[in-house]
């Protein structure tokens, strides 16, 4: 080469690297797309995916998919799942601590999303009671993208369940909607609207879950392409249904009525019907083509309903899967249609996983079982009384929470000896794996118990129990209260891989596909994206996913 070459060859390079180090900002997205699959395991990609040919199909394919995502907490229920998925935090921040926790000043149990200051605001027949995001103690990515863009986001969220559909969404939001099987229909919180959103109202009264009636559900793919037995060791469906296809949607005097509902809920129509309000709440608010970024939020509850019944394994979770998958891919459709591909970004998780049915487990030689709560009150009890004196010391069991009378705390903060013979009856107890002292949670785990540190990520004060109590793998808790499921074939709610990993999947605009076999956690979306639309989350626990920024994504941060 020439010097004159050199030159040349030179200053195109300075003006190559001139053009790179002032190119404008990547636009943001137009718009924001979070799915939570309620109840989907991690492993579900890997075993089922073959299954797929629709939208599931498209994200894991052509999606940013971390493999190895995991949630690093104990309490990994719906709506902490849902929160910590919304706000990048897990509970010890956003306060979430599980579906349902002790309130020490009422003296009872409220749902994490109990507001008595609500009302319902129904499409359907009018309901009592209400629900809110009060309890939420942080900002959610859908409330940054309100409160910081310029153009405020529009937000909708939408899901089966109330806890769903309201952690997604955050604060205040355009329509957040959910089902209520006592309203016979969808409703949503005086929270967020004093009255019926105009296009929600339009689209459920067009469409009445009604019409779903007197449908069958029955298998998607031909017979043979489902892995595993129909009817699986310990598999427990409701009264109406066996454990084998079909399942019909039917009242009990064939009309609509609770069973019909109870039905609908737990079958693959309710994620159908949300999938079709997704697109009709696309269509009526023109999400994604207005001048700033808007929100959409879809949980599909169905999966946990079927996975509770049925287990991990059954034909009915690979076939709730398979259908899912043609729910997404029509949705994807529509939003390349109308906001236009790679203008749109879609993350898709979990809010947990599920352990395998124990009477499964147990028949291959597993230590497995169901873990009851009153026999870890009592435990608590016995030693307490024996340490203390007699008395009445607990107050309530709820999973891993147990809650003291509030001096009994102060007690045994005093007396170490009292308090090691209370753990050791605790850690005596059938099916229990480990018991902590709050308190003590912090220099346990600063001692390098995972038990421990599992536990203080789902920790907030004043909210979570006096004690922790886990369970064994493969054992779970049931009829702790009233929001167990002690009907159920299988739960979640443990530190456990089966509830712990779940799927991570981005894809669209600003997303560099890949499989990505860094350890992730579901609190690592909301600051993803948040980084993508160019806001700033106040107090995230989890950290940009910088290795699926497709190049223009990540000359913007070079910029910042
Ligand atoms: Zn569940």
């Amino acid at each position: 080469m020439t010097a004159a070459a050199r030159r040349a060859a030179a200053a195109i390079v300075l003006i190559l690297t001139a053009a790179a180090a002032h190119a404008a900002p990547a636009p943001p997205p137009k718009l924001v797309v979070l799915i939570v699959v309620d109840q989907m395991r991690a492993d579900y990609i890997s075993r089922y995916s073959h299954q797929w040919t629709g939208g599931l199909r498209r994200l894991v394919d052509g999606g940013a998919w971390f493999s190895r995502a995991a949630y690093p907490y104990l309490s990994t229920v719906t709506c902490a799942g849902h929160a910590t998925v919304s706000t990048g935090a897990f509970s010890r921040t956003h306060g979430i601590v599980g579906n349902s926790w002790f309130d020490r000043d009422l003296g009872r149990s409220i749902g994490c999303t109990a507001d008595p200051a609500a009302t319902t605001v129904s499409y359907a027949s009018p309901v009592s009671g209400g629900h809110g995001p009060s309890r939420i103690a942080s900002a959610t990515l859908a409330d940054e993208l309100r409160s910081q863009l310029p153009v405020p986001a529009r937000v909708v969220t939408l899901s089966i369940k109330e806890r769903s559909a309201i952690a997604l969404a955050g604060h205040r939001a355009d329509a957040v909607t959910w089902f209520n099987p006592a309203a016979g229909g969808f409703v949503t919180s005086s929270a967020y609207a004093s009255a019926p959103v105009p296009f929600v109202e339009a689209f459920t009264k067009a469409n009445p879950v009604t019409a779903d009636a007197g449908k069958v559900w029955t298998r998607t793919l031909p017979a043979g392409h489902y892995l595993f037995a129909d009817a699986g060791k310990g598999e427990k469906p409701a009264a109406f249904w066996t454990a084998e296809f079909p399942h019909a949607l039917n009242g009990k005097g064939g009309v609509p009525d609770a069973q019909f509902f109870e039905a609908w809920e737990g079958s693959p129509y309710s994620d159908d019907y949300l999938g079709r309000l997704a697109i009709a709440s696309v269509d009526a608010l023109k999400l994604g083509l207005g001048k700033g970024t808007d929100f959409l939020g879809i949980s599909f509850s169905a999966l946990d309903l079927v996975g509770h019944d049925f287990g991990p394994t059954s034909h009915e979770v690979q076939d709730t899967l398979a259908r899912l998958d043609r729910t997404i891919g029509a949705l994807l459709d529509h939003l390349d249609r109308t906001v236009g591909a790679g203008n749109y970004v879609i993350a898709l998780t979990a809010d947990h996983g599920a352990a395998p049915i124990p009477e499964q487990a147990a028949a291959l030689g597993i230590d497995a079982g169901r873990l009851d709560g009153a026999l870890v009150r009592q435990a608590a009890q016995t030693a307490l009384a024996s340490a203390l004196g007699p008395g009445s010391y607990v107050v309530r069991g709820q999973y891993s929470d147990l809650i003291l009378e509030p001096d009994v705390v102060e007690k045994l903060r005093r007396d170490p000896r009292a308090l090691d013979e209370v753990l050791r009856a605790l850690r005596a107890v059938p099916g229990v794996a480990a018991a902590f002292f709050a308190e003590q949670l912090d220099s346990r785990a600063a001692a390098g118990d995972d038990k421990a540190r599992a536990a203080l990520l789902s920790y907030y004060p004043g909210r979570s129990g006096d004690f922790i109590v886990m369970p064994k793998p493969y054992w779970f808790f049931v009829a702790a209260d009233g929001t167990a499921q002690p009907g159920s074939a299988t739960s979640h709610g443990t530190m456990y891989g089966y509830d712990q990993k779940v799927p991570i999947i981005l894809f669209g605009k600003g997303i560099k596909p890949g499989e990505y076999a860094r350890a992730a956690t579901p609190a690592d979306i909301a600051p993803t994206l948040a980084y993508l639309c160019g806001v700033t989350l106040a107090h995230a626990d989890g950290e940009v996913l910088s290795e699926a920024l497709a190049p223009a994504a990540q000359a913007v941060r070079r910029e910042r």
